[in-house]
């Protein structure tokens, strides 16, 4: 198991930007051999973590115990692959692939999703944005470096490709690449099956029983390893890129929707890709005139929008799922085809 003196393993696991999700291993012990050899687990990625190394054990009456035979075991380089990071040639975004393209001007929709989260419905609550709850817009830093670590297949980096290709329209202001180093990473997306260890000791929310995701931010925290955020992605069916998008559309900001058929929508009708709705609200967050915290109030005046479209949204949130202009319609049908073109390959 991962270490780090002075903190329990939720921590950790922030602490190393969700690098620590690699180094929970488990094996039995043969119980029949008086000796017994283990040998040192290699680093799963570059990122240098000491290890507690455990046997654990269930007596005949059901209770476990366990011992640390090794505490802060220090793994030497030659345990870890090499900081450098390689990007496949098939994953080599083409950012001029959307242009031109002609941006809408921002809306008092994009606005009301980029400032409120709801449960899956037509419900609008407040959110937390570095720890403090109001209507806030949760904007990442402008450069963000990108790293795939874990089970990584040859599609998700199509996907962060993909993404990358589509945020230098949406999103042109936003510096947003693959790490080259493992020292330049500020979003790491780990790729892992959860297994029961990871579910008892570092994250409860780590399903071991079928697909799940999650997106934490990393503000002003004061952690081992500095950077935005990172995301888990456990058992994403093949071919299937729903919760790496909805992940990493929680990465540049985006909250939970009521509207069907968008990323950040319904689960039972959720997008696997970026539809208008979710478009607009990532082109309203990114807008240079938009820094993270500001108010929705704040923003209405900064970009000019009308304070009664605002509260039409207030006053029926159902009017969100209007469509939203036409530029951000067809994007999201592009970016269709393309999450249908790949699940067909
Ligand atoms: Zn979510």
């Amino acid at each position: 198991m991962p270490s780090l003196v002075g903190q329990t393993h939720s921590n950790l696991k922030n602490q190393s930007l969700g690098f620590s999700y690699h180094e929970y291993i488990r094996t039995k012990l043969d119980i029949n051999k008086e000796t017994y050899v283990v040998n040192i687990p290699a680093g799963k990625t570059p990122f240098k973590l000491d290890l507690n190394i455990a046997v654990s054990g269930k007596g005949s009456d059901g209770n476990s115990c366990s011992t640390t035979i090794t505490e802060q075991f220090t793994r030497s380089d030659d345990f870890y692959p090499i900081a450098e990071l390689s990007i496949p040639s098939n994953a080599i975004p083409n950012t001029d692939k959307y242009k031109p393209f002609s941006m809408p001007s921002p809306t008092a929709q994009g606005l009301f999703l980029a400032t409120s989260q709801s449960n899956y419905d037509d419900n609008y609550q407040k959110v937390f944005v570095n720890n403090s709850e109001g209507y806030f817009v949760r904007k990442p830093p402008s450069t963000i470096r990108v790293g795939l670590f874990g089970d990584v297949k040859s599609e998700d980096y199509e996907t962060i490709r993909d993404y990358i290709e589509v945020l230098a329209v949406v999103a042109p202001d936003l510096d947003i690449a693959w790490a080259n180093n493992i020292s330049e990473v500020t979003l790491p997306i780990h790729l892992l099956s959860c297994t029961e260890l990871i579910n008892e000791t570092a994250d409860q929310y780590c399903n071991t029983s079928g697909p799940s995701g999650s997106f934490s931010d990393q503000w002003g925290s004061n952690n081992l390893a500095p950077g935005w955020g990172f995301i888990r992605i456990s058992d994403q069916p093949y071919g299937s890129r729903h919760t790496l998008t909805h992940e990493f559309g929680h990465a540049m900001g985006l909250w939970h929707s009521g509207i069907d058929n968008t990323s950040m929508g319904p689960p039972n009708t959720q997008a696997g890709y970026w539809a208008a709705h979710d478009l607009m609200s990532v082109a309203l967050i990114h807008n240079p005139l938009i820094t993270s915290g500001q108010t929705r109030e704040e923003i209405q005046t900064a970009l000019n929008i009308q304070g009664d479209e605002v509260q039409g949204f207030i006053n029926n949130p159902a009017t969100l799922s209007n469509i939203p202009d036409s530029p951000w319609v067809e994007m999201g049908e592009k970016l269709k085809k393309q999450f249908n073109d790949s699940r067909n390959r």
